[in-house]
């Protein structure tokens, strides 16, 4: 879906210049005279993107900008300004006034359509991570504010030392962020040994050498999602249009004033606030789905098909993996004789030496009341049968200590253990694992308890 761009333009021969280059590239055109049309089209046809004249008739471009920015409903469209001269001044008021670019008409048509292309993609990133958080937000997750709570941090790569000193004078000055430059061949270099990765990056390089750099930069997980600025001298259009398509999130003209550079730099400060934070939201709930809240280990949920996935995979690799049931002997009575916020905090440390006595490999989840599962992949009888009575026995060794009570809580496990047979898969091995664990988990209770049984078949 190539989107829809509104085309706010009162004279005729403008849009359909306009119209014409977007059809070509399948953007859906819908097209005003005036600002009030304007604003009646984008709150009734929802474009991705207004393409606006600077003098449209009304209350001017600039003001239209300002009212879609302000109202919720049209605040997601990017707005592109359009203008005979962008001089630094007018730049600057369009992004004041919250446009996401200024271009001059009739510029480059190549460097154009790539700023099109940038800009629907970062609105359509945008608004994939708010649905998504939407979706948390209903699950009943909070959005914590949009800043950060670092200092933002600022990188200037660029070789004109005069000038990125007025932009870092600027940038720290205005926007209180801490900024550091660095020389265009040494920036590879201090990203990978300077921690913490920063979060706008200014590259200021001509030619291949930018281009690589910046495709550098968006493959790397520290700055993948960086905003990053490029700065491309007036004879470069080709460069320019490469960079936005690389993924820069803004290519500008070069020798950009300091004012200038501190707006975007801000702008570019808050989108990725933004954005992490909707990823964070969204990377908690996702968590949270999948682990239970007592004793944090994953749930049932996330437990099976995380079984099923290690049964595929011994299948493919031939090699033998192992699975616990666990489950804690006469539990009923813990919580009868000293209460149940006694049993949950017993549940919560033997939770934790499970984890702890097991590798990282290994899963641990909880996945009934008193019950885990551990599953072990690339692990044969001997090794599982060493982990099982490692963990029935540091359960029995130490008494639960809870603070502020009298007195120890002693408790044991009982597990099942079965081991998966080469060359031997049936249908549905997890299950089949999962089943016998659970039957081996009987003949342990109906054994004494504090013990652990393996699945007759495997031994
Ligand atoms: P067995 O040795 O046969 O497993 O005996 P048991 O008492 O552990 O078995 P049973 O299944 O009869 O009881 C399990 C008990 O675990 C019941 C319930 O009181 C307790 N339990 C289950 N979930 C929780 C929990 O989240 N918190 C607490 N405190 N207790 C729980
Ligand atoms: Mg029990
Ligand atoms: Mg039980």
């Amino acid at each position: 879906m190539p989107g829809r761009i509104l085309i706010a333009d009162s004279v005729t021969t403008n849009r359909i210049a306009l119209k014409v280059m977007l059809y070509s590239a399948s953007y859906d055109v819908v097209q005003a005279t005036d600002t009030a049309q304007a604003l009646e089209i984008a709150r009734n046809c929802a474009p991705d993107l207004a393409i606006v004249d600077c003098d449209l008739p009304g209350e001017g471009g600039l003001a239209l900008c300002q009212r879609l920015k302000a109202q919720p409903q049209t605040a997601d469209i990017a707005v592109l300004v359009m203008c005979g001269q962008a001089s630094p001044d007018a730049r600057l008021a369009a992004l004041a006034a919250g446009a996401e670019e200024m271009l001059e008409k009739g510029m480059d048509r190549q460097v154009f359509m790539a700023r099109i292309r940038s800009l629907l993609r970062l609105g359509g990133q945008e608004r994939e991570w708010r649905l998504r958080s939407d979706t948390a937000a209903e699950l009943g997750f909070h959005d914590p504010a949009a800043s950060f709570v670092h200092k933002p941090r600022v990188l200037i790569a660029s070789a004109a030392a005069a000038l990125a000193g007025e932009w870092s004078a600027r940038i720290g000055g205005a926007i209180g962020a801490s900024v550091q430059m660095v020389a265009p061949a040494d920036l590879l270099d201090h990203l990978s040994h300077s921690a913490p990765p920063p979060d706008v990056v200014v590259l200021d390089i001509e030619g291949a050498q930018g281009l690589n750099l910046l495709a550098e930069l968006r493959s790397r997980s520290e700055t993948r999602h960086a905003g990053i600025i490029t700065l491309h001298a007036p004879a470069e259009p080709a460069a320019m249009a490469a960079a936005l398509d690389l993924g820069a999130s803004e290519a500008v003209p070069a020798g950009l004033g300091g004012h200038e550079m501190a707006a975007r730099v801000a702008r570019q400060i808050t989108r990725k606030a933004r954005a992490d934070r909707l990823r964070d939201t969204l990377h908690d709930s996702l968590k949270l789905a999948v682990t239970d809240p007592l004793t944090g280990l994953y749930n049932r949920r996330y437990a099976l098909p995380h079984l099923a996935r290690v049964a595929r995979r011994a299948e493919e690799t031939g090699k033998p993996f192992s699975v616990m049931v666990l489950d804690l002997d006469r539990f009923k009575a813990v919580n009868d004789l000293h209460g149940h916020s006694a049993g949950d905090a017993v549940l919560k440390e033997i939770a934790r030496r499970l984890k702890d006595n097991l590798r990282a490999e290994d899963l641990v989840a909880r996945i009934g009341g008193e019950e885990f599962l551990v599953v072990m992949p690339d692990t044969a009888l001997p090794e599982a049968h060493a982990a099982a009575e490692r963990l029935r026995r540091v359960t029995e060794a130490r008494p639960v200590r809870l603070p502020g009570q009298d007195g120890d809580i002693h408790v044991t496990l009982s597990v099942g253990l079965s081991v998966s047979r080469p060359n031997r898969m049936p249908s549905g091995p997890a299950r089949e694992m999962f089943e016998r664990a659970d039957r081996a988990l009987m003949g342990a209770k109906v054994g004494g308890r504090n013990q652990v049984t393996i699945a007759r078949s495997a031994a």
